[in-house]
């Protein structure tokens, strides 16, 4: 029979909250693995990072590597694979998309985020055809070329400043009066020659034959209800990744995140949660607060098994 190897901690997902849950149990010497989609998670399609102390300006790329690198070398296992089922205790069963089984007697769940659709029937049909939910991936397909923007949140700032250093025209569409997020990215969106932002206004279609070709706003902007260009990256924001909450019956709150309390325990024993999945940090999703909760989760777990 075949044995399955047991963990005393399981970390899953690979973004800040994950890797920092990793070294901070590597330094209290507790064994664990990690595993996850991709290191980084959205953190990796950052393009400029200008609020990380220690560093001025970082691409997501960049600080994925360095966090990697340094949980790597506290000798941390990392697992590239995705959890598909979790069973239930007194030992968690958990199984890969790979066909992996493994035992864990506790869990730090720091899955993330997912990019929010615009819910656009045309969505799924312009997917690489036009459409994009990272700037950072697709942006130098639209070299010289007119693009859209959707969104008024740091997301969309920042993918509007890329954009404009590649493509001719960036147009950025929210459906607020003002943009949102960090004051320094929307001063420099507005001020910025190449992009025009269209405030108050919505998306209602995406049109084209094979590839995108025009947007179709809610109501007219300079008398036109239908911008003609060749790009829209979607950068709306991020929902929970619910497939494993679900699985293990968390609670969550009315938007999805797991409810965590101040030392990362959610509604139930022995998996703790930590990163933006959570509803934690004042409900501030930074790269800084999923690596204090996957810290501070990792620390909960290590006081819990001294305790027992
Ligand atoms: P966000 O702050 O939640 O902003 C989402 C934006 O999309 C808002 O303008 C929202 O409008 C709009 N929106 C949501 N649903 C929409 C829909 N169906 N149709 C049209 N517009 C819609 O999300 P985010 O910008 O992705 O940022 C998430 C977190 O990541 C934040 O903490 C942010 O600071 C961080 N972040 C940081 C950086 C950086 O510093 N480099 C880059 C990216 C993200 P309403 O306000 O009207 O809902």
């Amino acid at each position: 029979m075949e044995t399955i190897k047991k963990y005393p901690l399981l970390i899953i997902g690979a973004g800040p909250a994950g890797l920092t849950a990793s070294i901070y149990a590597s330094r209290y010497t507790l064994p664990h693995l990690v595993i996850g989609e991709a290191p980084g998670g959205l953190m990796f399609e950052a393009h400029r990072i200008c609020n990380f102390p220690t560093e001025k300006e970082i691409t997501g790329a960049e600080i994925t590597a360095k966090i990697q690198q340094q949980a790597e070398s506290l000798g941390a296992p990392l697992l590239i694979d995705q959890v598909t089922r979790i069973s239930s205790p007194p030992d968690f069963q958990v199984t890969t998309r790979q066909g992996k089984k493994l035992l864990a007697e506790n869990i730090i769940l720091a899955t993330g985020t997912q990019h929010r659709q615009l819910g656009l029937p045309e969505e799924k049909k312009f997917l690489g055809r036009g459409l994009s939910y990272c700037a950072t991936c697709d942006a130098l397909f639209y070299r010289g070329q007119t693009v859209a923007v959707i969104g008024g949140g740091d997301s969309a700032n920042t993918a509007s400043l890329y954009l404009a250093k590649i493509a001719k025209k960036v147009y950025q569409i929210h459906r607020r009066s003002q943009l949102t997020g960090e004051r320094a990215w929307a001063n420099q969106v507005i001020s910025h020659p190449q992009i025009e932002v269209i405030n108050e206004r919505e998306v209602i279609a995406l049109e084209g034959e094979n590839k995108l070709q025009a947007i179709v706003l809610n109501q007219p902007y300079q008398g036109k209800e239908r911008i003609p260009l060749q790009g829209v990256f979607v950068e709306i924001g991020a929902v929970p990744r619910q497939d494993l909450l679900t699985q293990l019956e968390l609670e969550t709150n009315a938007q999805g995140y797991i409810k965590v309390k101040a030392d990362q325990t959610t509604s139930r024993e022995h998996i703790w949660a930590a990163g933006d999945i959570t509803d934690g940090s004042n409900g501030l999703r930074q790269i800084i607060t999923a690596c204090s909760e996957g810290a501070i989760a990792a620390y909960s777990v290590f006081n819990s098994i001294q305790k027992n």
